[in-house]
């Protein structure tokens, strides 16, 4: 799935998106450039103004083909309107581009970051085509609305396989799988059925299942004794969220949504409009993506200068404000400043 190592610049496309974040955004490019990340940057618009000037998907034609032809994108998070009529840009993108697998490791970054979870290191498997995001709803009478949850084989044997295979790769000791089966008991149970049979394929690596509903509870108690965590869609990207701000905040995890031929990686946090244009946001989650981004073209030692610096800056208690704690931080800064003390840091 990784691409070789290649000394021609790799295009990719990157949209700033909505709320935090063009903040987030220009922060992280000026660190992946100031790392001589070596990019062909296109930037393409979604979002809140294409849905505003009249087009219901949030995205045009033309930016479409350009993270075909790339392959690649870099994507900051944007905001849907509400009310009827708009559609999720998200979900059409992951639909889209068959990106069947969203990968969101949640670590503890204890004493640095504070966390009542210091030995935390957790990557959720989300699946991230079918279930209730198939996008199946519909209004069946005045007084009843209808949401299909979908789950197929194919879609289980992938996603499961993935967590498997990421979990050797990475190695990893253990695969969960989260699930509700004991009532849903053709969908959820599917998903069980298949995680069961391709653990058998992979005797080396632990597993376990747990009903979505206890195994949350335990992850947020103890997460500790979780390591590799597939499921399906919605618990998927609840659970996620969950993870990543016991970890320390929301604002820390990156993601990537991988496919046969794209990938997207993106923060998993979203536009956050209550402090958009403030140069507060953490901009981490966004830069952890772009990190799993240049690990995906094979830019692993660019990647990893990084890492360390964004560790280090972490670790001399350089902190925006949703992680600032007077006990293990040591100066409070913006967005614009936290990618410059990085930058110092490569
Ligand atoms: P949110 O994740 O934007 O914000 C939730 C809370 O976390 C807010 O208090 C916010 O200030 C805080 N937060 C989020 N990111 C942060 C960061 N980097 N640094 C510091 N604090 C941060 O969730 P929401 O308010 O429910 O959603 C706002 C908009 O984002 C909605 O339109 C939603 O549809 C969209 N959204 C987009 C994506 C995406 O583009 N991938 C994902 C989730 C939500």
């Amino acid at each position: 799935m990784k691409r070789p190592t290649t000394r021609e610049a790799v295009r990719i496309a990157v949209a700033k998106g909505d709320g935090i974040g063009p903040e987030i955004m220009n922060a992280t490019l000026s660190i992946l450039q100031a790392a001589k990340a070596n990019l062909q940057i296109e930037e393409i618009e979604v979002g809140e103004k294409v849905y505003l000037n009249g087009n219901s998907s949030g995205i045009e034609d033309e930016a479409w083909n350009v993270i075909r032809e790339s392959k690649v994108f870099l994507k900051a998070p944007i905001t849907t309107p509400q009310g009827g009529g708009y559609k999720s840009l998200n979900v059409t993108m992951r639909k889209s581009l068959g990106l069947y697998a969203n990968v969101r490791p949640c670590g503890s970054y204890f004493p640095h970051i504070h966390t009542k979870h210091p030995d935390m290191d957790v990557v959720i498997i989300r699946e991230n085509e079918e279930d209730l995001y198939a996008g199946i709803e519909h209004q069946q009478t005045d007084e009843v609305v209808q949401c299909l949850k979908l789950i197929t084989r194919p879609g289980c044997e992938k996603i499961v396989r993935y967590a498997f295979e990421y979990a050797r790769h990475y190695n990893r000791k253990k695969v969960s799988c989260f699930i509700k089966d004991n009532i849903m008991k053709h969908t959820d149970g599917l998903f069980h059925e298949v995680f069961r049979e391709i653990a058998r394929e992979y005797p080396d690596i632990e597993s376990d299942s747990w009903i979505v509903d206890i195994g949350s509870a335990r992850l947020a108690a103890t997460p500790e004794i979780f390591d590799v965590i597939v499921m399906p869609n919605l618990y998927g990207d609840i659970v996620s969220d969950i993870a990543a701000e016991i970890s320390g905040s929301v604002g820390l995890a990156g993601t990537a949504n991988i496919g046969e031929q794209c990938a997207m990686f993106e923060a998993i946090h979203g536009s956050a409009p209550d402090i958009a244009g403030k140069d507060m946001a953490n901009p981490s989650g966004l830069l952890k993506a772009a990190v799993l981004m240049l690990n995906h073209i094979g830019q692993t030692e660019v990647a990893e200068r990084i890492q360390n610096a964004w560790l280090k800056t972490i670790e001399d208690g350089i902190h925006t404000a949703d992680i600032f704690k007077k006990e293990s931080s040591k100066k409070l800064v913006g967005t614009t400043e936290f990618a410059r003390e990085v930058i110092q840091r490569l």
